[in-house]
């Protein structure tokens, strides 16, 4: 990768946001091409140039073990645990372990701004990527913007701040390019908290979504696709609305998910330095891959407001995934009654904590594999990582 030198970053002509995507359709608006370190895109872009092993040794010293299963599905991580907060933070997407290692990072001044993501004041599911220098801007960007956010946006404002120790938090596409343009930044240390993501949306995407699913999609104000195998809606008025997976209308929702998320094998964000998600973690409970040792340190600023509990997992997911993938791709949905029905059965007798997140992984790659042969043929073998294919291959997949 050529270098470019700060004045050469400043002559670059100012791009208006969103007028150069180079990867086209399956752009997921990372914010990379809204900033002159859109003079890296090539390298860069995650949907451009899929470069995992490199930059896992970049990240972490090494490339993950395929041979070791949950490192094949995990990423490299050198602990895991199920954790949630003592006193959960109100309005967060779960208990608020984001949020509050965001914070102690600023209050304890191992950084000096947090890469974060507010919602616009007219909308409160338009994302607004900002750098955060106080725990109340960090709180305002708390609960997910369940659409896609272009946080990279805001690179330009570091070099421009003169800050040299950064706290960035964000989904797998964001990390990787940012993890690929790092040592332009010009900072002396970049910590990196990502979270899981998967089926991202647009804004336009996100409305059809509520529409096709929840009873009142106006007064939606978080929701999340849960491990008892229901999408819980949580509405203004604090009621939870329950919709099973197995009754979304598929052949509706079918072309709602963004294209650049039906072609992501980075689910589990496996470049950032520590995750957090839930969905390797019983119900209710968050779930934290510590990644290297920079993870462990920001894990270990809040550990003592934190409850944990070991990872565990139990029965076998293989069966349902290879039933859901003509299921997906033929676009069947279940009558409600038979949903429900199938939801209860699968939640008692179902996969459970890391066999969850294995489900969830196995039934996500097979379904993005087959997006990816379909739509962009000449990519398939470059831009899916070897540890996909290999996951991807214990299932039968159509023929086409
Ligand atoms: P909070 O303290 O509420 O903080 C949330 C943080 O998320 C904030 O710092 C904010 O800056 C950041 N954020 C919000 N919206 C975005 C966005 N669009 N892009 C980047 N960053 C954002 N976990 C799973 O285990 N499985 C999943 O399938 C899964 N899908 C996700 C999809 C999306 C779009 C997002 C943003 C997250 C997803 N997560 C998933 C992570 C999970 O929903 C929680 O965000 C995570 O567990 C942290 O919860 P918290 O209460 O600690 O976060
Ligand atoms: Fe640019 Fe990011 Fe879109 Fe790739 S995903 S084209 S880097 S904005």
């Amino acid at each position: 990768m050529t270098a470019v030198n700060p004045t050469q970053h400043r002559k670059a002509k100012a791009l208006k946001p969103g007028s150069r995507r180079p990867a086209k359709e399956l752009c997921s608006e990372c914010g990379l091409c809204d900033t002159y370190y859109i003079h890296y895109v090539k390298e860069a872009c995650a949907f451009i140039n899929q470069q995992f092993d490199n930059l896992e040794v970049q990240s972490h010293g090494r490339v993950r073990n395929l041979e070791n299963e949950l490192e094949l599905y995990f990423g490299v991580h050198q602990d895991m645990m199920a954790a949630r907060k003592k006193e959960p933070i109100e309005g967060a997407q779960w208990t608020g372990i984001v949020s509050t290692i965001a914070c102690e990072m600023l209050n304890s001044g191992k950084v000096e701004g947090v890469v974060c993501v507010q919602n616009s004041p007219s909308d409160r599911f338009q994302p607004m990527p900002v750098i955060a220098r106080t725990p109340e801007e960090v709180l305002a960007a708390r609960v997910n913007k369940p659409t896609l956010s272009p946080n990279l946006s805001i690179l330009e404002q570091i070099e421009q701040s003169g800050m040299k120790r950064l706290l960035a938090i964000g989904v797998g596409c964001q990390i990787q390019a940012l993890r690929a343009v790092e040592d332009k930044l010009g900072l002396e240390k970049l910590y990196i908290l990502g979270t899981p993501c998967v089926d991202n949306v647009t804004r336009e995407g996100l409305q059809k979504f509520l529409e096709t699913t929840s009873k009142s999609p106006d007064t939606v104000v978080h929701y999340e696709f849960m491990q008892d195998f229901r999408i819980h809606f949580k509405h203004e008025d604090g009621s939870i609305e329950m919709v099973p997976f197995f009754g979304l209308n598929t052949k509706e929702l079918k072309d709602v998910f963004a294209p650049s998320c039906m072609s992501c094998f980075d689910y589990v964000n496996g470049l950032a330095d520590l995750v957090v998600g839930y969905m390797g973690a019983p119900f209710r409970w968050q779930w934290v891959v510590v990644r290297n040792d920079t993870g462990q340190e920001m894990l270990d600023l809040v550990k003592p407001q934190l409850d944990t509990q070991s990872v565990s997992s139990s029965g076998d997911r293989r069966q349902a995934v290879q039933q859901s993938i003509p299921a997906y791709d033929k676009g069947v949905t279940l009558p409600m009654w038979a949903a429900k029905l199938m939801g209860v059965v699968i939640e008692r007798v179902g996969p459970k904590g890391l066999e969850y997140a294995r489900f969830s992984i196995d039934s996500h790659f097979t379904r993005n594999y087959l997006y990816v042969k379909r739509n962009h043929p000449e990519k398939l073998d470059a831009h899916v990582p070897t540890f996909a294919k290999r996951i991807v291959s214990q299932y039968q997949l159509p023929k086409e």
